[in-house]
């Protein structure tokens, strides 16, 4: 069956407005959004620009916007959308290279930010740094995140404030905080401690709708918040 795609197109190096360009694709309903723009670009038209590396959820490359929701083009099949026109636009929030790539270059440098690995406060043991299973628990469900940038574009605070850190980098500095192994809690929690950090989330949830690992990310950014409230809260 023919599917109709209907495609932001823009370069910025080349044209001064977007547009949309419509596309028809032979498609089975269980083929992947992915499938049809690799089909679209080999096929049609190989100006079309994307990116996309493992095309099976894991690396996050290909998220982009499908029928108006944030999601990785690799995940979502024909069938999940009905019988109209498919609508495929960039991730929103992030300046567009070109037709579906984004920069991301703001995205990373918030992510490092916060700082992103251990802060232990004594030498490297001669192994590993152990840790028990119910420690590992505490932040287990953070670890899935790809760095896909899903949640972020989806988050409505950085429409109107770009300083905000957004969820993925706020996810990630949740899995330091609540990591045993973790030495500086109250250097981290000084540092989320701010309007553009932690206090920037207003729980409107939209990270959590369009996760494509479905992690819990607005309750986790809860627990975030909890902490921060408590330590104050401590004689
Ligand atoms: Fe992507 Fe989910 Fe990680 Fe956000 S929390 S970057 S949506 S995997």
């Amino acid at each position: 069956m023919k599917h109709t795609f209907k495609i932001f197109r823009y370069d910025p190096a080349k044209e001064r407005q977007p547009r949309y360009q419509e596309y028809q694709v032979e498609a089975e309903p269980t083929d992947k959004i992915l499938d049809c723009l690799n089909r679209i670009r080999w096929e049609q038209d190989s100006s079309l620009t994307y990116r996309m590396s493992c095309a099976h959820g894991v690396c996050g490359s290909d998220a982009m916007r499908i029928n108006g929701i944030c999601a990785l083009a690799c995940q979502r099949l024909i069938k999940d959308y009905g019988e109209g026109p498919l609508l495929i636009e960039p991730l929103p929030q992030f300046p567009v290279l070109k037709d579906l790539l984004v920069d991301l270059t703001a995205f990373f440098e918030k992510y490092r930010g916060i700082w992103p690995y251990l802060l232990p406060d004594d030498p490297a043991p001669e192994k590993e740094r152990l840790q028990s299973p119910e420690e590992r628990m505490a932040f287990d469900e953070a670890i899935r995140c790809i760095l896909c940038g899903c949640c972020t574009a989806a988050c409505p605070i950085l429409e109107d404030n770009q300083q905000f850190l957004g969820p993925a980098a706020l996810l990630r500095a949740f899995r330091y905080l609540f990591d045993s192994r973790d030495r500086q809690k109250g250097k981290r929690m000084e540092l989320l401690d701010d309007e553009n950090a932690i206090w920037g989330c207003k729980t409107h949830g939209k990270c959590t709708e369009v996760c494509p690992k479905e992690i819990q990310v607005t309750q986790s950014l809860g627990r975030v918040k909890k902490k921060i409230y408590d330590s104050k809260k401590a004689p």
